[in-house]
């Protein structure tokens, strides 16, 4: 392990003052039972640990950084913009123009706030739902992960359709109760759920490509039946696209099924690596948050303008003609040659790829949901990552998270990946 000398050393050290060792948990690498890699510096697709070693990287930062690491245009605005001061706790220009783009480009924002984090989108939207509409349940799908606040970090009940339980010490059961839990791509499951709970519903969110079971596309339909019971119900229709906004589309995800939300949640991509959250819909559901509505929701940091800078910069480079075109192209090109490979060497796997967004397990059956994820087999998962680790790809180290594609990334990176690739699953047999 001499390759990872001063990551093994960091790791030891951070392990007596962070809780284990990280402030997010599965940077830990508990999942694939090996030491962390600390990171130096980032260029493009690439990024270089403190021991010097290179890898193609595949996380992105666990999604920001769709115009890869440290890219010049979105580091000359963060440069102008920090030198002038970090935060004035004023409204700044900045705010504004972010918010243009995000409202001429994603088709239910008429009218957005700025937040901090995914969490915090996810978190807002929910007591925005719950105040509009004067109702407490809400209901979300196994396996997607919305942030951790505590309505959301619930796990199913036993049974279809039943309420929530706590996914976590501290949660109380009183909240999880305000819960209902459903099998993702389940219309049946949620016919069943508003059967039962319709009129106390506040809202339904959903990842409208999940993306923390791994990647697992809607089934046709599928968000098309999401609309139409939540209008028929009078519950507000969430789409969480912390993950899939600006990653699957021009238009996010909601544009590329044609199924518009009331609420939509934002993060990731929208803050090119900087702390940034957002939600957003229609102006008469979201006036009715604070200082126009009653609903309270506030943040000393939030609209940060360094924050702005690197987020403004980074959704410009993306409306550049062709980029989405590019990232489908180049994604289709790694998830068909995954999926060549593995089918040449005998392995099961079964692959989901929607835009900018890669899912490969290790299972031969059709990953639709959580259930089906689940049937993938986590010792190959651990050696594979770990060889791929060891040869210079960085992949999520979780079989239940995404691939991401960056407008950087080019088709040698991919060439070179999938020859990698192919060693590490012979490896596997
Ligand atoms: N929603 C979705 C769909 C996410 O993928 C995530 C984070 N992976 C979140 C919410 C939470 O975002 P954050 O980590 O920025 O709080």
């Amino acid at each position: 392990m001499d390759r990872y000398q001063k990551s093994i050393k960091l790791f030891a050290e951070a392990k007596e003052l962070l809780p284990g060792g990280v402030n997010s948990p599965v940077r830990a690498f508990k999942n694939v039972d090996r030491n962390p890699v600390y990171m130096d510096h980032g260029i493009g697709s690439k990024l270089y640990d403190v021991d010097g070693n290179e890898y193609i990287d595949y996380v992105l930062s666990w999604g920001p950084l769709i115009v890869g690491h440290a890219h010049p245009e979105v580091i000359d605005l963060v440069q102008q913009t920090l030198v002038k001061g970090t935060s004035f706790g004023t409204p700044t220009e900045l705010e504004s123009e972010i918010a243009k783009l995000i409202i001429k480009t994603v088709p239910s924002i008429e009218i957005v706030r700025m937040v901090n984090s995914g969490t915090e989108a996810t978190m807002s939207a929910i007591r925005l739902a719950r105040g509009y509409t004067g109702r407490s349940k809400i209901l979300k799908f196994e396996g997607s992960y919305h942030g951790h606040s505590d309505s959301l970090l619930i796990k199913a009940g036993s049974g279809i359709a039943t309420l929530g339980l706590p996914d976590s010490p501290g949660v109380p059961q009183s909240i999880a109760s305000q819960t209902i839990t459903v099998p993702y791509n389940d219309m049946d499951g949620v016919r069943i759920a508003f059967k039962k709970f319709g009129e106390d519903i506040a809202a339904v969110i959903v990842e409208p490509v999940a993306g923390n079971m791994g990647v697992v596309p809607p089934k046709p339909g599928f968000l098309e039946g999401l609309r139409e019971i939540t209008k028929q119900y009078g519950t507000l229709l969430i789409f969480d696209e912390v993950m899939t906004g600006f990653r699957v589309g021009p238009n996010s995800a909601q544009g590329r099924f044609g199924v518009t939300p009331d609420l939509t949640t934002l993060g990731k991509v929208i803050g090119g690596g900087l702390p940034v959250g957002a939600y957003g819909g229609k102006r008469e559901i979201m006036e009715n948050i604070a200082p126009v509505g009653k609903i309270y929701q506030a943040g000393t940091l939030s609209g940060n303008p360094v924050a702005m800078a690197a987020g403004l910069s980074t959704l410009r480079l993306l409306q550049q003609p062709g980029v989405y075109d590019e990232l489908e192209r180049k994604s289709k090109l790694l998830a068909e040659g995954l999926g060549k490979n593995a089918k040449e060497l005998d392995i099961p796997h079964h692959i989901n790829q929607v835009g900018a967004m890669i899912g490969f397990f290790f299972t031969g059956e059709q990953v639709v949901n959580f259930e089906t994820a689940k049937t993938s087999n986590l010792e190959y998962f651990k050696h594979y990552h770990g060889y791929m680790l060891d040869h210079g790809i960085y992949l999520p180290p979780s079989q239940f998270e995404g691939l991401f594609m960056s407008t950087v990334h080019t088709d040698e990176d991919i060439e070179r990946t999938l020859e990698v690739q192919y060693k590490a699953l012979k490896a596997l047999r």
